[in-house]
């Protein structure tokens, strides 16, 4: 009897596991389906995206109303067949601690709650889907404490697709070299190893299965990611900035050899220096950025290479200052509110996340009437404070990367300065880094400041392998 029941569970897993591939494969498919009307949607003009923003925001306000009771009752004085994209300031704004605390209110999937969501990631290993087709990730605890994202089948490929449409132009002159796009583009995503984090989940999700994109660990040293490269030779490369320099210098030292087409760094902020690397390491290939949530993606990359653009149809982003006011194009906000337009299964109306966003206002070179994202300057939980003096630590960052053979760099405050750990291949010049970080300091009116620095053969990543580039002390 227990072998056969042994064996019985092992026919239980195989099946799904066949059923969880073919759920992917579908949804791959169902991703090709809207890609031609995501990107069609690049070429809108700002009265067609205004109108689709508006039946959006409608649709939202109509679906929250009957199946979500928490959102319901914060969006009661406002009537969906009338309100209009202005109304939304009328609406309170929310954050991670609001999510988590009334996850079961908020969620509109019938038997969906917090509880079985959690104990479903606890036993997940490499299987998202959850009460049918709905798809389930946790976010990193950033932001204080971890988020818990509950996405629909459709949401989650428009999102997904509305990020990816960027690369469309980038990638269009491999046909010319008898590539089928994107059928035969070779992908290589150096990102988070295998985990409930969105970041994962999604890419894996849509990965064609006929092309399987090549996944490696951002935890893994560049010794042992460069033989990778080599050996898959991508057209489209994915990394965090912070590998930028590792890369590069290897790609200098005629290690790595590879001739991407696009070079696609995110999901953390890309410091310009790191971005200029980028370019002179690999003059062919596009050098793409932007900025995504958890929450909802967000935006897309500007084919020209310089910024991002918001996904207007998809999202509302508002950068706000202190108080939640609305902040003005060229001005630095100290947040966002962030609302998704398409995700059904967990409305994310006003959610605030402290991003610096930075916006353009003039019409961007590419041609897009979508919003232009300028830069999004870190987050304000890592500026750090001298008691009166406020610092933002990207300042400190100019001295060190300067230094072309740092390869990898942590900045932490400590009480009357700052104290750098790297990680480099060959020498530096010690006396000028921290002349150069001093002075950044005493131009903020810090006193006396005290910088120490540290060579170390390895900086600690976050469980999805992003590097945390500035520690601020606790408050
Ligand atoms: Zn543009």
């Amino acid at each position: 009897m227990r072998f056969r029941s042994t064996f019985e569970q092992r026919e239980n897993r195989t099946l799904a596991e066949a059923n969880v591939e073919q759920q992917r494969a579908a949804h791959y498919a169902f991703l090709g389906s809207l890609m031609p009307e995501l990107i069609g949607r690049l070429s809108w003009s700002r009265a067609q995206i205004e109108a689709h923003r508006t039946t959006a925001f409608r649709d939202l306000l109509r679906h929250v109303r009957a199946h979500s009771p928490w959102h319901a009752r914060r969006a009661a004085h406002l009537d969906p067949s009338t309100a209009t994209l202005a109304d939304i300031v009328r609406l309170p704004s929310m954050n991670k601690s609001d999510l988590m605390e009334n996850w079961d209110e908020i969620v509109t999937i019938p038997g969906a709650s917090r509880r079985e969501a959690e104990e479903a990631l606890r036993k997940m290993t490499d299987q998202f889907y959850i009460w049918g087709d709905n798809v389930l990730f946790a976010s990193g605890g950033t932001g204080g404490r971890p988020g818990l994202f509950l996405y629909d089948w459709s949401a989650l490929a428009m999102t997904w697709g509305g990020m990816n449409r960027g690369f469309v132009k980038s990638l269009a002159p491999l046909a010319g070299r008898g590539i089928e796009v994107p059928q035969q583009v070779r992908t290589a995503s150096i990102g988070a190893e295998m985990s409930a984090h969105g970041s994962y989940v999604v890419g894996r999700i849509f990965s064609n299965p006929l092309n399987p994109t090549h996944r490696l660990s951002a935890w893994r040293s560049a010794d042992e990611l460069i033989p990778q490269l080599n050996a898959i030779q991508p057209h489209f490369l994915f990394c965090y900035p912070s590998l930028i320099l590792a890369l590069a210098a290897a790609a200098k030292a005629g290690e790595l050899k590879i001739e991407p087409r696009v070079v696609y760094v995110g999901a953390e902020r890309l410091p310009d220096a790191s971005r200029q690397l980028a370019r002179r390491t690999w003059p062919q290939a596009d050098i793409l950025t932007c900025w995504g949530t958890s929450e909802g993606g967000g935006t897309f990359p500007c084919p020209c290479g310089d910024g991002f653009h918001v996904s207007e149809d998809l999202v509302i982003i508002e950068p706000v200052d202190s108080a939640g006011a609305a902040v003005a194009p060229g001005q630095r906000s100290s947040g966002i509110y962030f609302t998704n337009l398409v995700n059904k299964a967990l409305p994310i109306i006003r959610y605030f996340i402290d991003d610096i966003f930075e916006m353009d206002d003039g019409p961007c070179v590419c041609g897009s009437s979508y919003q232009k994202v300028r830069q999004v300057h870190g987050r304000t939980v890592e500026i750090f404070h001298y008691g009166e003096i406020s610092v933002r630590p990207t300042i400190l960052e100019l001295a060190v990367l300067e230094q072309l053979h740092i390869l990898e760099y942590q900045i932490r405050q400590t009480p009357r300065g700052a104290h750098l750990a790297y990680r480099s291949q060959g020498e530096i010049d010690a006396a000028r880094l921290s002349a150069k970080m001093r002075q950044a300091l005493l131009s903020y009116g810090l006193q006396e400041p005290e910088i120490t620095i540290e060579k170390i053969a390895l900086l600690e990543r976050t469980a999805v392998g992003k590097l945390k580039h500035f520690v601020p002390l606790p408050p």
